[in-house]
């Protein structure tokens, strides 16, 4: 193994204090576009990853623990046949996991940035797997917020695959009240919307807290879930939202069924899974349970 200094770094910043550095193996590609910076990389525990404005967004080595977790706890609990909307998920493995199930009649995916997705087709096939040539898959480049405000179908599930919502992203503007009553109006009685939800570590859970404060007063159940991502070196959250629905009590039998009516086999979601995944460790119930900031 060559030493350290043969290698060059990508170094995500967590916060002033903490580091965690990759070594680069390959950069396939590294630029910007009119949204935000972008770099495909492949390092040498986690293979290729998708950086965006410095932040990790999945890697090859674990992505399924990311993608499995935000798409199958939310779609385990609806009946039937569904439509569904995806919000951002550039990469297209939430495309992919979305349409393994074969009872999805429409799944829509709404990214702002046509270079990040394909960027992802080019260098991340192994991402979206054939999903954006599935005849269910509608993929729209647009911003999520104008589509959001102009669509008058109804979804079954929504999911929430956007960047952090930081006030110098892009998906700043779809964490609000206003969005809220929007993505509500979109979702059937029985719905659930599921969101990506930034990281629960003890020492960075502020932002996941606030966003499941925003949420409460808007859907009968808010629930947060969440799952350690070796590649982000963080524990990553969650939240699944739905007035007709608990997705935190889905019957365990129930998760097995719908795992096995699956396309292609889980890695990491099944029923034992999905018990741990809404598990919550008492410093996080506590910091849930507190009043504070809320996204107005
Ligand atoms: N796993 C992720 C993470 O760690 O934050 C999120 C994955 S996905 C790559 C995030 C996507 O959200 C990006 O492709 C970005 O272009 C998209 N996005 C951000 N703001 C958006 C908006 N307003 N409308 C639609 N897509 C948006």
């Amino acid at each position: 193994m060559p030493k350290t200094e043969h290698y060059q770094w990508y170094t995500e910043q967590f916060a002033p204090t903490e580091l965690h550095a990759h070594a680069i193996e390959e950069t396939y590609y590294a630029g910007r576009t009119p949204f935000q910076s972008v770099a495909v990389l492949r390092t040498p525990v986690f293979g290729k990853m998708l950086v965006l404005d410095g932040d990790t967004q999945s890697s090859e080595a674990d992505e399924k623990i990311y993608h499995e977790s935000l798409v199958h706890p939310a779609m385990a609990s609806v009946d039937g046949r569904a439509d569904v909307l995806i919000m951002g998920g550039g990469e297209g493995a939430t495309l992919r996991e979305v349409l393994r199930n074969p009872l999805v009649r429409r799944c829509t995916m709404v990214d702002i940035d046509g270079e990040v997705v394909e960027l992802s087709k080019k260098y991340l096939p192994e991402w979206s797997s054939g999903a954006f040539e599935d005849s269910r898959a509608r993929v729209i480049i647009g911003d999520a917020l104008r589509f959001i405000k102009e669509d008058r179908d109804s979804y079954d599930v929504v999911i929430s695959d956007l960047t952090e919502p930081l006030p110098d992203s892009p998906s700043f503007p779809l964490f609000n009240v206003d969005v809220f009553h929007d993505i509500k109006a979109r979702l059937v009685p029985n719905g659930v919307y599921v969101l990506q939800a930034s990281t629960v570590g003890f020492q960075n859970m502020a932002l996941h807290a606030k966003m499941a404060r925003s949420l409460r007063p808007h859907f009968t159940n808010v629930r947060s879930f969440y799952t350690h991502v070796p590649a982000f070196d963080n524990d990553w959250a969650f939240i699944a939202c739905s007035d007709g629905v608990d997705v935190a009590s889905t019957d365990p039998a129930r998760i097995d069924m719908y795992v096995r009516s699956l396309r292609g086999e889980n890695w990491f979601y099944d029923a034992e899974t999905h018990r741990r995944l809404f598990a919550l460790p008492l410093y996080l119930r506590r910091e849930l349970a507190k009043d504070g900031e809320v996204f107005a």
